[in-house]
């Protein structure tokens, strides 16, 4: 440990921090949250607080009618003290400066949790991908990745889909990167169709994390999952795997939803009978007996509350009527930092997206190690390992949440936080 140390000090109790609206700005809060609390060097705190490097690009665009159109793209790489960057690339009319560098953060963060030999990214374009034909998402995806193909690399920065982009946009980008440095190189992405060097089990993977996490959880807090309710709001790839898991193993699924509404029914739904968004996008209340809001959802008296949608769903005001016994965030970021502080002071524990839903990335380390190595592993394997390597990162918080009588949130950041630190010291300030 360095000398120059944040104290352990307990935040101002009753003190709620004014609502964080950009992703970085709830990055920014959790991390100074984080280092009120846990002992880490100034240095490290501070060093995390900035990026590496922020690319911004303009990507120029022909339409299929002949048009132009000039797009802005962004590839922020936050930190890559314990291996090369890793991070999603998302296609939505918000992605900004800002909204990649508080992405990117997290990504860090979820790296460390897990233990993976990698660092946190993210970027994107700031485009409404429904507004395009495939031919234009292609021309578009190979285009960005052109201007960015300097900075990324299977040992430099590994993109990843995210919002608005898929296994076939990663397939267009490892073969634009390809094409120009002469030679296949499918470990540039991850999320990739497995006929390219895509993992078996990888689009389940955040999904099932969450399950897993989920059932830790409830066994923590002396639930049986036979006996546990479970609210899932957002019934995409991460909700719905969850779901249909949690189910599968026993537990019972009361409420669902997606942005039209929630399926709910008090002895249990089958989430395995309700599609998914991949499978019929917004039709989780098409058939449903009992319709009822989100806000609706977010209220049930549940032992489980699961948002698997978007990003600040549970706020200062939200929060006020959660009757939950436990959150776990499928989701990324889904509770501002206000909320969070006021999810503490009425005791109802939140475990975090870096560790719940950090199936995704670690699937996607399972992909680069097979393309580096060209092997690939069987469905059986994917989930053997990810079972363990969750269940490892689950006991380094545990133990964190009950070394430091933390919250679920701030042992994740303490495990994170010392990996990182032990990272940065042990590498020293070059030059
Ligand atoms: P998805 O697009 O597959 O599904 C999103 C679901 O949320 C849809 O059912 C949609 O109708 C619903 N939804 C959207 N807005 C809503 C709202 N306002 N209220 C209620 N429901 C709403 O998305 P996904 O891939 O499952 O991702 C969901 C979340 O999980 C995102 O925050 C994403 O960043 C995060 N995440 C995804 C992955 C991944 O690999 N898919 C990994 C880690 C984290």
């Amino acid at each position: 440990m360095s000398s120059d140390t944040v104290d352990m000090a307990t935040p101002d109790e009753g003190k709620v921090e004014s609502e964080a609206t950009t992703p970085q700005d709830n990055a920014l809060a959790q991390l100074s949250r984080a280092a009120e609390e846990i002992e880490v060097s100034e240095y490290v705190i501070e060093r995390l607080s900035h990026p590496h490097k922020v690319h911004e690009v303009t990507v120029p665009m022909k339409h299929d009618d002949g048009s132009h159109s000039m797009y802005t793209g962004y590839r922020v790489q936050h930190n890559a003290v314990r291996g090369p960057y890793k991070g999603g690339i998302r296609y939505h009319p918000e992605v900004s400066r800002e909204e990649s560098i508080g992405l990117a953060m997290w990504m860090t963060w979820k790296c460390a949790v897990m233990d993976l030999p990698f660092g946190g990214a993210k970027g994107g374009v700031a485009v409404d991908p429904k507004t395009l034909s495939e031919t234009e998402r292609e021309r578009l995806t190979r285009r960005f990745t052109e201007e960015i193909r300097d900075v990324i690399g299977p040992t430099k920065d590994i993109p990843a889909p995210d919002m608005g982009t898929n296994p076939q946009t990663m397939a267009w980008v490892m073969d634009a990167y390809s094409m120009q440095e002469g030679e296949t190189i499918p470990g540039v992405v991850t999320g990739k169709p497995p006929v390219v060097g895509g993992s078996e089990g990888r689009e389940g993977a955040p999904g099932r994390s969450v399950a897993i996490i989920t059932r830790e959880a409830l066994d923590y807090y002396e639930t049986p999952l036979e006996s546990a309710t479970i609210a899932v709001q957002g019934y995409g790839s991460v909700g719905a795997n969850a779901a249909r898991l949690l189910d599968d193993w026993g537990a019972t699924v009361v409420a669902v939803s997606d942005v039209n509404g929630a399926a709910y029914d008090d002895t249990g739904l089958d989430p395995h009978e309700i599609p998914s968004h991949d499978e019929v996008p917004e039709a989780v209340t098409r058939d449903a007996e009992t319709v009822i809001t989100n806000d609706d959802l977010l209220g049930l008296d549940v032992d489980v509350l699961i948002p698997a949608a978007i990003s600040n769903v549970l706020t200062a005001e939200t929060v006020e009527y959660v009757q939950a016994d436990l959150i776990v965030e499928g989701a990324n970021g889904p509770t501002s930092a206000p909320a969070d502080e006021l999810l503490e002071a009425r005791g109802i524990p939140v475990i975090p997206d870096i560790l719940a839903n950090a199936g995704g990335v670690t699937v996607s380390y399972y992909e680069w190690l097979q393309d580096i190595n060209r092997r690939s592993w069987s469905l059986d394997r994917v989930t053997r390992e990810l079972e363990s390597d969750m269940l490892e990162a689950w006991e380094a918080v545990r133990e964190a949440h009950e070394t430091h009588g933390v919250t679920w949130r701030i042992a994740a950041y303490a495990v994170a936080l010392k990996r990182l630190e032990a990272a940065h010291e042990a590498r020293g300030l070059w030059p």
